[in-house]
């Protein structure tokens, strides 16, 4: 399939580089092609950034039936445009495809696809300290019908954002409400899918949350509410007397490529890591006996976030003295570093554009 473009006759400002916050501005152009039952996945084309034109009734408004991705490309400081296993964001693409009844993309024509269109915007990928070019791949259902079950047409759009740090906090540890009320995913459900409907269910103990006081919350599982599973929308670790321990993928956590490369990372390290069912009360008895050294989240808008305190039924524990672990800031160094062209890559994660 060929890649038609349309460049834009009305290019934007560019944004600065030093203001950009997260996700509030995008590019001139973006990528689209569209599915129809019987013709397959067709019409890829890169056209100028703007608004849709989506008859009122079609289901992505009404059901959700639909997924994204993320992930980022890295400026180098030899100018050359990097990107971070972005393999791996399309392949979980078709895994949560598969749990949305849409229809797979052909993953290696997705890669060509973005890469084409960071081509296109290059100049608009910020090259500060802690900025990126974020990637939003996303896939809606468009028939337009008012009732429950598969569409049968589809669009797959790539939209892009120059980023600066995911929060105001940056890498300075953030403090985590431990929810007990709402739950984010159960097992059978569509939790370790990224589609629409998990943050959708979120916002709500995410308001709890912030009214607290709290940047994110920590989501325990669905059925006994007693077992870790993420942090707002990162995986969660624990380090814990030297071991790291980070929950088991159970089908409501969502697998993060941050979290493979972290659990990679410490492996190479030698650095113990164990992926187990863990309860939050292992966590407040590890806290008690001065045994819990370091709390993180990991994901790719934040890549470490390292966490501060945790407020469980209004018990404050103060992590690490509030400040950021040592390990923590190493394995941040390392992923941006090798993100970045800084460090060398030893793992074979980077992908020229
Ligand atoms: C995207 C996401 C993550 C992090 O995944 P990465 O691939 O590391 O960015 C973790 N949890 C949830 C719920 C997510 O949506």
């Amino acid at each position: 399939m060929n890649i038609s473009i349309t460049k834009t006759t009305q290019p934007k400002e560019k944004p600065d580089v030093n203001k950009l916050g997260f996700g509030r501005y995008f590019t001139d152009h973006m990528f689209i092609m569209d599915y129809e039952k019987g013709k397959g996945w067709h019409n890829p084309r890169i056209v100028p950034y703007g608004p849709l034109s989506l008859d009122p009734s079609t289901m992505i408004f009404h059901y959700g039936q639909g997924i994204f991705e993320g992930l980022k490309a890295y400026k180098t400081d030899d100018n050359r445009v990097l990107l971070f296993r972005p393999e791996k964001n399309l392949e979980r693409a078709n895994i949560s495809n598969d749990r949305l009844c849409i229809p797979p993309i052909d993953e290696e024509f997705a890669l060509k696809a973005i890469k084409e269109l960071i081509k296109l915007e290059k100049d608009w990928i910020p090259d500060a300290k802690d900025t990126s070019l974020y990637i939003r791949p996303f896939i809606i259902s468009t028939d337009p019908y008012i009732g429950v079950k598969p569409s049968s047409t589809y669009m797959f759009i790539v939209i892009l954002s120059p980023v600066g740090p995911y929060y105001p906090e940056g890498l300075d540890p953030v403090k985590i409400y431990v929810e007990d009320e709402y739950v984010r995913a159960v097992r059978g459900g569509i939790g370790f899918a990224k589609t629409l409907g998990n943050y959708a269910a979120s916002i709500k103990a995410q308001e709890k949350a912030a009214n607290l006081g709290y940047t994110q919350v920590l989501w325990l599982d669905g059925i006994e509410m007693k077992y870790v599973e993420e942090v707002g929308t990162m995986n969660v670790f624990f380090k814990i007397d030297g071991e790291v321990v980070t929950p088991a993928l159970n089908g409501s956590i969502l697998a993060g490529v941050t979290r493979d490369s972290v659990i990679q990372l410490l492996k190479s390290w030698n650095v113990t890591v164990v992926e187990r069912q863990i309860a939050i009360h292992e966590v407040i008895d590890a806290h008690k006996n001065g045994k819990l050294e370091e709390i993180f989240g990991t994901g790719t808008a934040a890549v470490i976030s390292p966490v501060g305190e945790l407020n469980y039924h209004g018990e404050k524990l103060i992590i690490n003295g509030g400040n950021i672990g040592e390990m923590s800031q190493k394995l941040y160094d390392s992923i941006t570093g090798i993100q970045t062209g800084r460090l060398p890559d030893n793992m074979g994660w980077t992908q020229e554009v």
